[in-house]
């Protein structure tokens, strides 16, 4: 005890949390997470699952990863990949100890909101040519217009060939916008409800007014694009049959602030923690435990379809994994652990009354760990043990990582969901940690830069540990 503390002040070192921003106990951390962020830009430039997992791919094979064959009985330090339909990816280290005493799980989401292309997107109104979308995710529809797009995807023609679109993020592409009304004539406009303000019909992409010059032909505008985009890609209307195209911002993901401490982009809901843990994962060099880190499609839907986290493609691929050495999937899930990574909602002052200060997660103050989440009365969600949060908080503990717990919002507010629920499903011990992001779900999120480290050092520390639950 220092000279001149107090009976008192000693007691609340020692009896109470004092949450405090990053930088006030390392001032040297903003240097290191900033070095860390240069990579994660440039994995944010890939915007959709599918270009996540092309990104990713090399990365894997640079750093010794195969391909998963099953059957084959894989020893300690090997590690293999698989690639679910080029949407959803497991990647797996070998850990020293036997697979049956159970693996570290570490799964988030590659998707993100955005406008999908309808089936039939192309269509010509008062001479300008239009794509028709339909939003993908939890969207504020008004905060789409008037902001700079690309377009993104891939099509399948008839004979079966593909094509990847990609058009607006190049240096001297041209851009897409959705237009919206001028505040002279919105007087009606403005006392909608923010809903109903832009609605879903009116999302319509801007694609140009230039006419095909032929005297003879009706919808000109719509036929001189059909045109650009056959010269370009060799597909015909009906090629968007079998597409999947969407629209996403075009802005490059780049630092925000004076002080370049945060980091401003499209979809690091959830890329910061697909980020964070593929780093943590590629970094994993003779762990104990089997490492698996999974980054899966359609969270931001609910997680359907059969690259979603409640598809059986995990399961699958464990028993196809676990049978090699004699085990069941659902014997090595019983002892596994799984952090569930995904964001949550930082406190943002301009909006502090739906937020509870003492439970809800703040910017700069490291990793976020949530007991649950969902809504209500705790409903749908992962509602991780004592046991779980004890076993995770003691790893970020003994590595001197900083962490905090986060509930999505007050109470009765609102609420939302992670895969959390979809992964504990399994009888797998599953606890839910990310980063706490600004606007999450806007066309642009904020998230710290020094946050964004300290969950790759967090999920690391959680591969690394020879701590048994
Ligand atoms: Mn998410
Ligand atoms: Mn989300």
């Amino acid at each position: 005890m220092a000279d001149d503390e107090t009976k008192g002040q000693q007691l609340e070192k020692e009896l109470l949390m004092k949450p405090k921003n990053l930088g006030e106990n390392d001032a040297g951390l903003l240097e290191k997470a900033s070095e860390f962020c240069e990579g994660y830009k440039q994995f944010l430039c890939n915007k959709t699952e599918r270009e996540v997992v092309d990104y990713t791919i090399p990365i894997l094979e640079k750093h010794g990863y195969k391909e998963f064959v099953r059957g084959t009985k894989y020893k300690a330090g090997e590690k293999v990949f698989l690639n679910n339909r080029g949407k959803s990816l497991i990647m797996v280290t070998v850990g020293k100890r036997p697979v049956a005493d159970g693996m570290r799980f570490g799964v988030s989401h590659i998707d993100s909101p955005r406008l999908d292309f309808k089936p039939n997107p192309l269509f010509e109104d008062t001479d300008m040519a239009y794509f028709k979308t339909h939003y993908y995710g939890g969207i504020k529809k008004y905060q789409w217009t008037t902001i700079p797009l690309s377009i993104r995807g891939v099509v399948i023609r008839r004979d079966g060939t593909s094509v990847k679109v990609k058009i607006g993020e190049e240096e001297g592409d041209p851009l897409f916008c959705i237009t919206d009304l001028l505040p002279h004539l919105a007087q009606n406009q403005m006392k909608k409800p923010a809903p109903e303000i832009v609605e879903g019909e009116q999302l319509n992409i801007l694609l140009g007014c230039w006419p095909f010059p032929d005297e003879k032909v009706s919808g000109k505008v719509k036929l001189n694009i059909m045109n650009l985009l056959n010269e370009k890609y060799g597909i015909s209307e009906q090629d968007f049959l079998s597409a999947e195209l969407c629209a996403v911002p075009a802005y490059k993901p780049s630092d925000y602030g004076l002080d370049r401490s945060m980091i401003g982009a499209y979809g690091q809901d959830d890329s910061v923690c697909a980020y964070a843990s593929l780093m943590a994962e590629l970094d994993a060099k003779d762990p104990e435990f089997t490492t698996v880190t999974v980054f899966t499609d359609k969270e931001e839907t609910g997680s359907d379809g059969n690259t979603g986290m409640r598809s059986l493609f995990l399961k699958d691929f464990l028993e196809d994994f676990v049978s090699a050495y004699g085990l069941s999937a659902r014997h090595v899930l019983m002892n596994s652990v799984c952090v569930s990574c995904d964001v949550n909602a930082a406190v943002d002052p301009a909006f502090g009354e739906v937020f509870e200060r003492n439970n809800c997660s703040f910017l700069n103050r490291g990793p976020v760990v949530s007991k649950y989440t969902g809504s209500r009365g705790k409903y749908s969600t992962n509602d991780a043990s004592a046991e779980t949060m004890g076993f995770l908080r003691s790893i970020l503990e003994d590595a001197k990582v900083p962490w905090q717990v986060g509930e999505l919002g007050k109470v009765d507010i609102g609420g939302g969901g992670t895969i959390a629920a979809e992964i504990s499903i399994h009888n797998l011990d599953t606890v839910d940690m990310g980063v706490p992001v600004l606007s999450m779900h806007a066309p642009l999120e904020i998230v710290s830069k020094a946050d964004v480290y300290l969950l790759y050092k967090a999920v690391h520390a959680f591969y690394m540990s020879p701590k048994a639950k």
